[in-house]
């Protein structure tokens, strides 16, 4: 169970994960899953709950960071419209691998969570829509959703209680750009999952124009923790507006990649070198990508950065979903930079010129790089492409497609250089 004493909280979302069966109803209930929930529904008001997770400080675990209580209470009332709740299980970012192990072994927390944020922003259906090649997770989650409305811990009058609330999972097709979430509320409704551009926000005009509150799946499976102990209990674990525990999903050069949930602020080397075994190769990571693949790559001096909103922004990157990417001094940051590029303009859905052209040059002048064909001239080409990308499309794709370069010709000019055709001969 989790401590009530901040300073004792080793776990939020993972603190159940590991024990055997949690994924099923009899377990999770045994292991103190939905023992909150009566309470929140019987004594607890809209207002109440929205002001305690405004007071926790939790900010969404998605990307963005942008805080959970406000988000919930920009949600308009009283407009004769239904208001959704859809839960972002897309995680396609690369280097991100927590939010399905949520889903994949405690699917209670997450549904518990839903319940609790539906009934404190009114609404009746709610939604998960995750990414299509969780096909496993999708199967765990469906079988406990089963199981809870059995409960009557969904459907109608949860618990004896006026509240009402149906859950669905949708299963995506696999497209990057669906995370984000208007791409996620146009793919919902059955059109081509592309980003709307902004505003209206979907808290005011989102999933069939109706207001809708997007959270991420981290995000809502920290909600039960929070109204059980409280918004202030949840503010003092991390550091001042970075609050709480967070899942870092730690891959690349170190010797125990995997998901670490810790609390917010701690050092990026206590992060590598205490839990994930240290590097694999040398004392100090080449670089680092602190917070998925579209965020800026930061140095070897960045090592004890705390790893929390404002200091890794003061660094020069994002704390994004908290995919950290490690490399050592054996990575090939070209080749790297090359396959992110492919990635993005794969990914990118095609509406703003600047990315749907953009992203296809900058990977067909890597894959000239990378071959020993480019020439100095084709660097600037790179540089002023990606400068002239980001900031001035629909959605943050092209941004991100950006960063790897601009990471890669401010870091590594002379790797770069060393690649070019007259350096190559
Ligand atoms: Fe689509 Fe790229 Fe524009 Fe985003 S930035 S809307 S992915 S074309």
């Amino acid at each position: 169970m989790i401590p009530s004493d901040p300073s004792k909280v080793t776990a939020i979302c993972f603190d159940r994960i590991h024990l055997p069966g949690q994924a099923t109803l009899e377990v999770a209930r045994k292991n103190g899953a939905y023992s909150y929930l009566p309470t929140v529904l019987n004594e607890m008001n809209r207002e109440q709950i929205i002001e305690q997770v405004k007071i926790s400080g939790l900010r969404g675990r998605g990307g963005a960071g942008f805080p959970t209580g406000l988000k919930w209470s920009f949600v308009p009332r009283n407009t004769g419209k239904p208001t959704y709740l859809l839960c972002n299980a897309d995680e396609g970012e690369p280097g991100t691998f927590k939010d399905r192990d949520i889903m994949r072994f405690d699917p209670h927390l997450l549904i518990e969570g839903m319940i609790m944020a539906g009934f404190a922003l009114g609404v009746h259906d709610a939604y998960i829509y995750i990414r299509g090649e969780f096909l496993h997770e999708a199967n765990v989650m469906n079988a406990a959703i089963k199981e809870a409305y059995a409960a009557n811990l969904l459907g109608e009058h949860i618990l004896g209680t006026d509240f009402s609330m149906h859950l669905t999972v949708h299963r995506g097709a696999g497209a990057y750009v669906c995370g984000e979430e208007t791409a996620l509320i146009e793919s919902l409704e059955g059109r081509p999952g592309r980003p709307r551009f902004k505003p209206p926000f979907p808290a005011v005009e989102g999933f069939y124009r109706c207001p809708t509150v997007v959270n991420n799946v981290e995000t809502l499976a920290t909600i039960p923790a929070i109204l059980e102990h409280g918004g202030q209990w949840h503010k003092q674990i991390g550091v001042p507006n970075s609050a709480g525990m967070k899942i870092f999903s730690v891959s690349g050069h170190v010797n125990k990649p995997g998901n670490y949930e810790v609390p917010m602020g701690m050092p990026l080397r206590v992060l590598v070198e205490e839990y994930c075994g240290g590097l694999q190769h040398g004392d100090v990571p080449k670089a680092v990508i602190p917070g998925g693949s579209s965020t800026p790559w930061l140095g070897p001096e960045h090592y004890d950065v705390p790893l929390a909103y404002d200091e890794i922004h003061k660094a020069g990157s994002m704390l994004g979903s908290g995919a950290v990417i490690i490399m050592d001094e054996t990575a090939d940051v070209v080749a790297l930079t090359r396959r992110l590029s492919h990635f993005y303009a794969h990914e990118s859905c095609g509406q703003c010129t600047p990315c749907r052209e953009g992203t296809g040059w900058l990977e067909r002048v890597m894959l000239r790089l990378e071959a020993g064909g480019c020439n100095a001239r084709d660097i600037e080409v790179l540089q002023d492409a990606s400068e002239h990308m980001a900031g001035r499309t629909i959605c943050a794709l092209a941004d991100g497609a950006a960063a790897p370069i601009l990471s890669l010709l401010r870091m590594f000019p002379d790797e770069v250089n060393s690649y070019l055709a007259e350096n190559k001969a």
